[in-house]
């Protein structure tokens, strides 16, 4: 299969965590003057801010604001705090509507304290429950699959099938699912699974970044697309075979980077997309 070169960034969007140490309005100028298109923009970038203002304030310069990071962690022993994480997806619900995005990415949770089934029948109730408020605010919910290092306390959903079988079993407009090279890079189903969310048009969102070997930390240690051992190049293929033509989305979470210059590092970024994406 050969894959077009990404020659320009009309489909680069950035994940405003990956950025961490700059607040939203700068995150938004720095965006913007190195040529990205798109934000995607975790809910701490919201924090004591007017959504619907900060929305505006990205569209005028000049960004798409791709999706809201993130909802989801339904799973729980205890029904009072299930309630509470109902309560708060619907309030990222709100705020994706506020802000003019229409998807919100979900990391679906798991509790040690449940077997990983019960923690999956959790996240179908919790999803299942929050789509009327989804389909009225005009938002899709994209069930993320995380790497199964993160099982015992982040996702259940630890394969992309597993995630598409969820959505279909969901069968709601307003259901979907999200590739992240990170968390699939290593499933012997991916191609498959991709053809298959591409063909019931359940592919809402491409997240991008690289698996560095060794890595040090679970969390905070990704790297640069080019710095690690995924073929993200041959993903995003498969990804765009299946009929996807949404944003490149780069998220990296790194205690390394966000020790450095940030605006050295979006043009690291800038590089590393164009090169190694
Ligand atoms: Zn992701």
């Amino acid at each position: 299969m050969s894959i077009e070169p990404l020659t320009d960034l009309s489909r680069l969007c950035i994940h405003t965590i990956t950025t961490k140490p700059w607040g939203i309005e700068d995150a938004a100028r720095h965006y913007s003057s190195a040529g990205v298109k798109g934000i995607t923009v975790w809910r701490d970038a919201l924090d004591g801010r007017n959504i619907r203002q900060t929305g505006e304030m990205l569209r005028n310069s000049g960004l798409s604001v791709v999706s809201l990071a993130r909802g989801g962690f339904f799973p729980n022993t205890d029904a009072v705090k299930r309630q509470a994480a109902l309560d708060d997806n619907r309030k990222a619900i709100d705020e994706a509507y506020e802000l003019g995005t229409d998807k919100i990415v979900l990391v679906c949770g798991a509790d040690p304290g449940l077997t990983l089934e019960e923690s999956r029948k959790h996240i179908y109730e919790g999803i299942s429950a929050i789509i009327p408020e989804a389909t009225a605010a005009g938002v899709k919910l994209a069930i993320e699959p995380l790497h199964p290092m993160y099982a015992d306390t982040r996702s259940a959903i630890n394969t992309l099938s597993q995630a598409n079988d969820m959505a279909e079993k969901l069968d709601s407009r307003a259901v979907g699912v999200a590739v992240d090279v990170y968390h699939l890079w290593w499933d012997p189903d991916l191609e498959k699974e991709i053809a298959r969310c591409g063909r019931n048009n359940n592919l809402l969102a491409f997240h991008v970044c690289d698996w560095k070997s060794p890595t040090v930390d679970m969390l905070n240690d990704r790297g640069l697309m080019g710095e690690g051992c995924i073929p993200v190049k041959q993903i995003r293929g498969l990804v765009e075979a299946s009929g996807f033509s949404g944003y490149n989305e780069v998220e990296i979470f790194s205690s390394i980077y966000w020790k450095t210059d940030q605006k050295e590092y979006l043009e690291k970024i800038v590089n590393a997309y164009l090169n190694h994406t």
